[in-house]
C-alpha cells in the first residue's frame, strides 16, 4: 500500500508571531519555520505503518516555496521515502493546495493519504476534507487510532464527549489528532540519508491546475492586548472586589 502524507512548512510553534506594520500579514522575516505538528504525527502514523509491513512506500508532499524542502528533508529523514514538492511563491487557500493535493493522487494513486487535522499558522481545519470531497475518497478526521483491516481502514475519532469509530474503505482519507502517536526525533545517520532521498519538483502549471483563489485577506491584526491580573490577599477581598468591582456576583 503506498501513503501519501501532505506536510505543511508553518512558522514554528515556539516563535512568538508578530503582524507586519501594515496589517497585511504575519512577519515571516527572520522567523524559524517548522514542520507543521500535526504532520509531523501524520509522516510518524506513515512510518511505523511501513515498519508493520502493511505499507510499501511513504511519499510527502508539500505545496510552497522552494524552502519548504527543509521540512521535505526533515519528513524524509523521519522515514519517508520520497519527496513531492509543488512549487508556488503565490499565498494559497485551502482549496487551491487541496486541488493541487488532488492532482497528485491522481498521479501517485495512493491507497491511504494521511494528513494533519489542521495547520498551526492559518487553523484551517479544512484541507483534508476538501481533499476527501474533490478525490471522492472516504474520510475520517480527527484520528487517536488507525488500523488497517484488509480493504478498509478503522479509524478512531475524537468528537466531543467521546470516541467514535469508523470504518472507512480504501482509499481513503485520513486526518491526525494530537493523540495519534508521539512522533520520533530524527537521527542524525537518517539525517545524512534523507538528503540522498528523491525529491521532485513540479509547478501547478504542470500538474494543470489553477490556483486562483476566490478569498482575499483583507486584514491581519493582533489580539487586543490584556491588562495584567492582580493578587488579592483573602477570600473576603476577592468576593469584594467581584461584587463591587467587576459586578459579577
Ligand atoms: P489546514 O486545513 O490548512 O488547517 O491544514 C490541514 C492539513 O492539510 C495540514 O496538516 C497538512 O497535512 C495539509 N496541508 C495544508 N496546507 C498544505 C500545504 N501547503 N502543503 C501540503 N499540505 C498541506
Amino acid at each position: 500500500m503506498k501513503i501519501l502524507v501532505p506536510v505543511k512548512r508553518v512558522v514554528d510553534y515556539n516563535v512568538k508571531v508578530r503582524v507586519k506594520a501594515d496589517n497585511s500579514g504575519v512577519d515571516l522575516a527572520n522567523v524559524k519555520m517548522a514542520l507543521n505538528p500535526f504532520c509531523e504525527i501524520a509522516v510518524e502514523e506513515a512510518v511505523r505503518l511501513k515498519e508493520q509491513g502493511i505499507a510499501s512506500e511513504v511519499v510527502v508532499v508539500s505545496v510552497g516555496p522552494a524552502a519548504a524542502q527543509e521540512q521535505l528533508r526533515t519528513a524524509l529523514a523521519l522515514g519517508a521515502d520520497r519527496a513531492v514538492l509543488v512549487e508556488s511563491d503565490a499565498e494559497l487557500g485551502s482549496l487551491a493546495v487541496a486541488k493541487l493535493l488532488k492532482a497528485v493522487v491522481d498521479k501517485e494513486q495512493p491507497q491511504l493519504v494521511i494528513l494533519g487535522k489542521q495547520a498551526i499558522d492559518s487553523d484551517n481545519n479544512q484541507t483534508g476534507q476538501m481533499l476527501a470531497a474533490l478525490s471522492g475518497f472516504a474520510q475520517g478526521t480527527f484520528a487517536s487510532k488507525v488500523e488497517i483491516a484488509g480493504d478498509k481502514v478503522n479509524v478512531t475519532r475524537e468528537i466531543d464527549g467521546g470516541l467514535q469509530t469508523v470504518a472507512l474503505t480504501l482509499p481513503a482519507i485520513v486526518t491526525t489528532d494530537l493523540r495519534l502517536n508521539e512522533p520520533r526525533y530524527a537521527s542524525l545517520p537518517n539525517i545524512m540519508k534523507a538528503k540522498k532521498k528523491p525529491l521532485e519538483t513540479v509547478t501547478p502549471d504542470a500538474l494543470g491546475v489553477s490556483t486562483a483563489s476566490s478569498v482575499k485577506t483583507l486584514k491581519v491584526e493582533a489580539p487586543a492586548a490584556r491588562s495584567a491580573g492582580i493578587k488579592v490577599k483573602s477570600v473576603a477581598e476577592l468576593v469584594e472586589k467581584l461584587k463591587n468591582e467587576a459586578k459579577v456576583i
